[in-house]
C-alpha cells in the first residue's frame, strides 16, 4: 500500500510516517504543500492508495483539497485528520462523502497509533461489487463454523457528564476473500435460514468475553446485545442468557438486550413471555429504532423496556426540522414518564449533540462521538474522548 500524509506541520508529518511505518507500510510519501500533492496526484490519481490529510493548512484548506480529489477522480482512501475543531472535521467528511469519496475515517491529532491502525484495518473495503454481494446460507454457516464472525463496538456516553456507560457490539463478518461485511447483508439471511440462534450466540459469547475483559481491567461498561424476535421463540432463551452471563462472572444488569420487531409475530406471547422474564432476571431491555415502523407504541405498553433508543432517522437534523423534532422530544418526554432511560442514535454532528443536550436526553451514540471499532480500540478512545469531553463541555456552557 501505497500512502501520501499531507500536513503543513512537519513535525507531525515525521509522526505519521513513522507511525505507519511501525504498522508495517514503508511506501510512505510525505508532503507540506497541498499543492505539491495534487501534482503528484494528477501524474497518475490511483498511484495512492491511501491519503491522510490534516483539513486546516494555511495554502489551502481540506475542503478545497476534497473538491481537487474529486476533479481528478481519486479513487484511493482517505484519512482526515484535525486539530482542535472538532466540528469542521465531520463537515469535511460529510462533504467528501457526498463527493463519493471513499472516507475511511476522521482522526483527531494527536492522531494515536491504534485509532490510525483501526482505520487503515477496518476500511471498509466495499467496492459497489461487494456491498451488493448476496451471501448464500451456507456461506454463514461455514463463517459461524470458523469463527470469522465478529463484534465492533460503538461507544454510549452519557450526555450530562461525558462518561462512556456503554458500548453496542455490532457484529461485523470477517470475511476471507470479501473484507468487513456489514450485517445488512446477512442478519435478515440468517433470520430467513434458521441461522438467527448461531449468530447470535456467537455475538452474545464474544460480547460476554469481552465484557469480563473489561470488567477485570476496571473499566465497568455496560454492552448492548442486539436480539432478533427470531430469537425470541424458545421458552428457554431467558434462562439461557442468564445463565451464560453469570457465568461470565459480570453483573447481569451490565447486558442491555436490543430488541427491534422486523417482522409480524406468528405468536406474539411467547417473546412477551420471554422478555417479561429477562426482565425479572435484571437484565435490562431497550427497544432499538424506536419511531419506524418496526417499535411501536404498542411494545412499549405491553413490554417492560428499561431503555428508549431512538432511531437515527429521526434524530439526525432534528434541530432544523420542526416534525423532526417535534417527533424527538416527544419520544423523549414519553420515556421520561414511563421511567425509561433515553438513548439517541445517529448523532452525528456537534449541532446534534446540542440539540440533544437540551432536549434532555441521557445518553448519545453517532458517529460524532464515535464509529464503531475493534475491543481493542476502545480503551485508548476513552482516552481521547476525555480530553474531547473537556472541549465539548467548555464550548456548550
Ligand atoms: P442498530 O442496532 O440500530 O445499530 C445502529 C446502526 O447504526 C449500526 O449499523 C451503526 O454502525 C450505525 N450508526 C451508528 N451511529 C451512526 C451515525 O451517527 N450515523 C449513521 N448513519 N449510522 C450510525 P450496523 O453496524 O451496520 O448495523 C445495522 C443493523 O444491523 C443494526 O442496527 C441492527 O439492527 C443489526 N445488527 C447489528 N449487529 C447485530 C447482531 O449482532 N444481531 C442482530 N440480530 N442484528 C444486528
Ligand atoms: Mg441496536
Ligand atoms: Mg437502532
Amino acid at each position: 500500500m501505497k500512502f501520501l500524509v499531507l500536513d503543513d506541520e512537519p513535525f507531525v508529518l515525521k509522526l505519521l510516517s513513522w507511525q505507519l511505518a511501525n504498522l508495517g507500510f514503508e511506501q510512505v510519501i510525505a508532503m507540506e504543500h497541498p499543492h505539491d500533492a495534487l501534482a503528484l496526484l494528477e501524474e497518475d490519481a490511483n498511484d495512492i492508495d491511501m491519503v491522510l490529510m490534516d483539513i486546516q493548512m494555511p495554502d489551502m484548506d481540506g475542503v478545497e483539497f476534497v473538491r481537487h480529489l474529486t476533479r481528478i477522480n481519486y479513487t484511493g482512501g482517505l484519512v482526515l485528520i484535525s486539530g482542535e475543531d472538532q466540528r469542521i472535521l465531520h463537515t469535511v467528511e460529510k462533504l467528501a462523502k457526498a463527493y463519493k469519496l471513499r472516507v475511511l475515517g476522521a482522526l483527531h491529532k494527536p492522531v494515536i497509533p491504534v485509532l490510525l491502525k483501526e482505520v487503515i484495518e477496518y476500511a471498509p473495503q466495499r467496492t459497489e461489487h461487494n456491498s451488493r454481494k448476496i451471501y448464500a446460507p451456507d456461506e454463514l454457516r461455514r463463517a459461524l463454523n470458523n469463527r470469522e464472525l465478529v463484534n465492533h463496538y460503538q461507544p454510549q456516553v452519557e450526555m450530562g457528564s461525558g462518561r462512556v456507560v456503554g458500548v453496542e457490539a455490532l457484529v461485523r463478518w470477517q470475511h476471507p476473500d470479501d473484507g468487513l461485511v456489514y450485517p445488512a447483508q446477512f442478519v435478515s439471511m440468517a433470520e430467513e435460514h434458521d441461522l438467527i440462534d448461531d449468530l447470535t450466540q456467537a455475538v452474545m459469547a464474544n460480547a460476554l468475553r469481552q465484557a469480563r475483559h473489561w470488567h477485570e481491567g476496571g473499566v465497568a461498561l455496560q454492552v448492548s446485545v442486539n436480539v432478533s424476535m427470531d430469537n425470541l421463540v424458545t421458552l428457554d432463551f431467558a434462562d439461557d442468557v442468564a445463565h451464560q452471563v453469570g457465568k461470565a462472572g459480570i453483573p447481569l444488569s451490565s447486558i442491555v438486550l436490543e430488541v427491534t420487531e422486523s417482522r409480524l409475530m406468528k405468536n406474539p406471547l411467547t417473546p412477551l413471555d420471554i422478555l417479561t422474564r429477562l426482565h425479572l432476571k435484571r437484565i435490562r431491555l431497550s427497544i432499538d429504532d424506536f419511531g419506524t415502523g418496526h417499535s411501536s407504541l404498542a411494545q412499549l405498553r405491553d413490554i417492560p423496556f428499561d431503555e428508549l433508543k431512538i432511531d437515527r432517522s429521526f434524530v439526525h437534523g432534528a434541530h432544523e426540522d420542526p416534525p423532526q423534532r417535534a417527533i424527538v422530544e416527544a419520544s423523549l418526554d414519553m420515556a421520561q414518564h414511563l421511567g425509561m432511560k433515553t438513548v439517541a442514535e445517529g448523532v452525528e454532528d456537534h449541532r446534534d449533540w446540542n440539540f440533544l443536550q437540551t432536549a434532555g436526553c441521557d445518553i448519545a451514540q453517532g458517529y460524532f462521538i464515535a464509529k464503531p471499532m475493534s475491543a481493542r480500540a476502545v480503551a485508548p478512545w476513552m482516552q481521547q474522548w476525555e480530553s474531547r469531553w473537556q472541549g465539548l463541555s467548555k464550548s456548550t456552557s
